[in-house]
């Protein structure tokens, strides 16, 4: 199976991706997770995307779909693979079509998060971060069990620095301006469907599962 989880910066996708990763054995490609990764190697790459990530802007077209191109013929995404924060620009999905169409391949589904601003806002500005694995904790709705520590593998939580609340302004601009229009893009082509990001991250995902199964 091959999905793209659309949707607006905290609305879930990662959570999401990497529950849905579990179910169908797929692996969720995330280009801000392999960002993230070249930043902290100090990869040239990284560099320069870092300047865009941490103003809240997105990194340049050709360098995301470079990076997903030579993702997705890796072994472990011939069965399949869940697109996480890609594409993020109409230019990244007409790139996406075209290569998946060079491959004999096609998307699945193409899941949208609906979650208001107000919503966002409050979720981003209290994530906490897990420096070694990537999980995700929040302050109020999802605390870590000791304070400032990963349940998962004990690494430091820290703020993003895009999770800080002038850059997340950025973000939501950026997003209604460069991402929501992949959404008629999607629905033209005829496989969008929209979920609502509201619930618990359980009842997000028995709706994602009833749509995509
Ligand atoms: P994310 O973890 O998906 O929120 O991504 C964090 C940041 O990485 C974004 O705010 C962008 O600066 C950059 N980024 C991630 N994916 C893309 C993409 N598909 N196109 C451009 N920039 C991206």
């Amino acid at each position: 199976m091959r999905l793209i989880l659309l949707g607006p910066p905290g609305a879930g996708k990662g959570t999401q991706a990497k529950m849905l990763m579990e179910k169908f054995q797929i692996p969720q490609v995330s280009t801000g997770d392999i960002l993230r990764k070249a930043v902290q190697e100090g990869a040239e790459l990284g560099k320069q995307a870092k300047i865009c990530m941490d103003a809240g802007k997105l990194v340049q077209d050709d360098i995301v779909i470079g990076l997903i191109k030579e993702r997705i013929v890796e072994a472990d995404c011939k069965g399949g693979f869940i697109l996480d924060g890609f594409p993020r620009t109409i230019i990244q999905a007409e790139k996406l079509t075209e290569t998946l169409k060079e491959m004999s391949l096609s998307m699945d589904a193409v899941v949208d998060f609906e979650v208001d601003n107000e919503e966002l806002v409050n979720r981003l500005t209290g994530r906490g971060t897990c420096a070694d694995c990537g999980a995700m904790f929040h302050k109020t709705s999802r605390p870590p069990a000791k304070s400032g520590i990963c349940d998962g593998c004990g690494g430091a939580l820290y703020q993003r620095e895009d999770d800080k609340e002038e850059t997340i302004k950025k973000r939501l601009e950026v997003y209604q301006d460069e991402t929501a229009p992949l959404k008629e893009f999607y629905r033209k082509q005829g496989n969008l469907k929209t979920a609502q990001g509201y619930g618990t991250v359980e009842e997000i995902f028995s709706r994602v599962c009833a749509m995509v199964s």
